[in-house]
């Protein structure tokens, strides 16, 4: 397989989360792919975003499930300034990373361990929504990874190549303020200000963040009012929460919960919920990390374990209690950003080890 010219098709196959069509075109090459190397194939069909691709070599319990995602977080167009496009040892492009050159990976590692003989099944699951949540895709990545020995997950590997053995736990909540919209010259002491609230509770919700239990809280959007001479009746913010220990989002939801309005005549609404649990580095981590780690060893790579703060589809695995390795994927930077890029040598680095893993679990 000519990984590049893979990644190339792939990269220049823009494919927006909220597009189905758009999505559904990877999709269909990924089909194409997966057939040539005499996969059983089932299109798992949506309405509103792309269909999910399953490919399945063998059949049984007990085998590999290689997880991938096809959606990127960039809009249609993308390409126009932002090409594919490889330089000093790099490729560029949107989504090269994150995580088109995890599905080339994906499928050279299976190219190459065909001819000698898969000693477990593998399953490829193709996602369609990874970056706005995996909400038609969650059930299904829990239902395979239930009958899998192992999971690996194709997200980009950590800058020195680690794998992304620890994610925290993604959660939102939406705040409203209501309020009293009265004129704000002649009637200002009729109002009642969402805003003036709001700001109230901005400084409240920031305050829950306890780096101590690595819990964040970032009041990111706000919004509210209408025109300067109005005084606001509504104010709305957004908020994203990252979570790490046990019993840290209860705690939050509750102290949410029980916030109250400062301002008299005002009313507040909580609503939201917790996306992706956390991935704790727990014993069953450790345990999945070192049996790699001794696998990549005979292979000459000495592999090694890191996390991060943003959280995949791994963190619907982990609670299930099945072994899983995330940052399976190519080594580079920038994701989400227009400065995304993988180090091309590691496409052919990261298919080693996948084939390695795969064969040796
Ligand atoms: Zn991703």
């Amino acid at each position: 397989m000519d990984m590049k010219a893979l990644l190339k098709q792939l990269v220049e196959t823009e494919s927006p989360s909220h597009d189905k069509s758009a999505v559904d075109r990877v999709g269909a090459l990924v089909r194409e792919e997966v057939l040539k190397y005499g996969a059983d194939v089932k299109i798992i069909p949506n309405t509103t975003t792309g269909d999910h691709v399953v490919a399945r070599w063998g059949s049984g319990e007990g085998g590999i499930l290689l997880l991938c995602h096809m959606d990127t977080v960039f809009p249609l167009g993308t390409l126009n300034s932002m090409p594919y496009r490889e330089a000093d040892g790099k490729i560029f492009g949107p989504g090269v990373l994150d995580m088109k050159a995890g599905i080339v990976i994906s499928l050279a590692a299976i190219e190459a361990i065909l001819n000698t003989g898969l000693k477990r099944p593998v399953t490829l699951l193709c996602t369609s929504d990874e970056e706005i949540g995996s909400a038609t895709s969650r059930e299904y990545i829990e239902e395979l990874a239930k009958k899998s020995a192992l999971v690996l997950v194709l997200e980009a590997a950590l800058l020195d190549g680690s794998l992304k053995t620890w994610r925290k736990g993604v959660g939102a909540f939406h705040v409203h303020v209501k309020g009293r919209a009265a004129h704000s010259g002649g009637d200002h002491e009729k109002g009642r200000n969402a805003i003036e609230e709001m700001a109230h509770q901005v400084i409240s919700i920031q305050k829950m963040t306890d780096y101590s239990r690595q819990t964040t809280l970032n009041v990111g959007v706000m919004n509210g009012g209408t025109v300067s001479n109005v005084v606001p009746e509504d104010a709305y913010a957004e908020v994203d929460v990252r979570v790490m220990q046990p019993g840290e989002w209860e705690r939050l939801e509750s102290e949410m919960q029980s916030l109250t309005c400062v301002l008299e005549g005002t009313k507040l609404t909580v609503t939201g919920g917790l996306n992706r649990p956390p991935m704790p580095f727990d014993e069953t981590a450790k345990v999945t990390f070192e049996k790699a780690k001794s696998i990549a060893k005979t292979i000459g790579v000495d592999l090694t374990a890191g996390g991060t703060g943003g959280a995949s589809d791994a963190n619907f695995v982990a609670p299930l209690g099945i072994p899983v390795l995330d940052g399976m994927g190519a080594i580079g930077e920038g994701y989400h950003s227009e400065r995304e890029y993988i180090f091309a040598d590691s496409l052919e680095q990261r298919k080693k080890l996948l084939a390695a893993l795969i064969q040796n679990w």
